[in-house]
């Protein structure tokens, strides 16, 4: 699959139903393998840790999260087709696998959130196979705990849902170890499925400014997005990177 490189980070030229494709085609092989969604903050911060970025480069799969992320893309001339955001991969992984086929294990966020998060999914899809649950929030002993029930479970697709970097490390830390085929990294989807937080509605999502209406929302964001001005002037003036 052609990869396209944006600071460091090879995103992978994939279309969303392409990615779902590629993940439930994962399923199949007896070997793990991680799928990684990063934004433009992420591929920024890779840009600074070379350390995350050959983590994110050992991704079976690396989507675009962003629309910053597909600009990016267009600015080097390597358009990626369109933004393949981890919430909706998920959520179209979900759909599919609806009837139960396969089994997946939800870890990460706040306590209760990932109960939510079942509760709300099974409201909606009754037959979804939902084997196991973990919050994020561990020390070295709950997280021993935790990796043994992944074990026992052996999850076909585990959401690990820390935010980055946390996720990506502890993926590639474990991913031989667990018994799951896929193990994706999607940050704060389960506070999304559980209701916690709301998506921006579509209007935002259809112009490529859902990050107007979280900072609307949640105007502490600002410092943290900008990242974003900081990543185009990056990419405009490295491309391709080397520091
Ligand atoms: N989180 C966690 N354990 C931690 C730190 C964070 O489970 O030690 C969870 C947090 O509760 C939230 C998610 O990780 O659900 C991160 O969400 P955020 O929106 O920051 O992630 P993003 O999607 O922006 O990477």
């Amino acid at each position: 699959m052609e990869k396209i490189n944006i600071l460091g980070v090879n995103v992978d030229n994939v279309t969303m139903d392409a990615a779902v494709c590629k993940v439930l085609d994962f399923l199949n092989e007896d070997v793990p393998h991680a799928v990684f969604t990063p934004n433009s903050e992420i591929i920024m911060s890779a840009y600074n840790d070379e350390e995350f970025c050959r983590q994110l480069n050992d991704a079976s799969l690396v989507v675009p999260d962003g629309i910053g992320v597909v600009y990016a893309s267009r600015i080097l001339k390597a358009p990626l087709p369109e933004r393949v955001a981890g919430f909706d991969l998920a959520t179209n992984l979900i759909k599919k696998l609806s009837g139960g086929q396969k089994s997946f294990y939800f870890f990460g966020g706040k306590p209760g959130i990932a109960e939510k998060a079942k509760e709300n999914l099974l409201s909606q899809y009754p037959s979804l196979n939902i084997c196991g649950l973990s919050d994020g929030y561990y020390d070295e002993e709950k997280e021993k705990l935790i990796i043994e029930d992944i074990k026992q479970k052996k999850p076909d697709i585990l959401f690990v849902c820390l935010g980055a970097p946390k996720q990506e490390k502890w993926i590639n830390k474990y991913k031989n170890e667990l018994g799951a085929k896929v193990l994706m990294g999607i940050g704060g989807s389960l506070d999304v499925f559980a209701g916690n937080v709301e998506r921006a509605p579509q209007f935002y999502r259809n112009h490529g400014i859902e990050w107007l209406y979280r900072l609307l929302k949640q105007p502490s964001r600002f410092v943290r997005m900008l990242a974003l001005p900081k990543f185009g002037l990056t990419v405009l003036f490295k491309g391709k990177r080397l520091r």
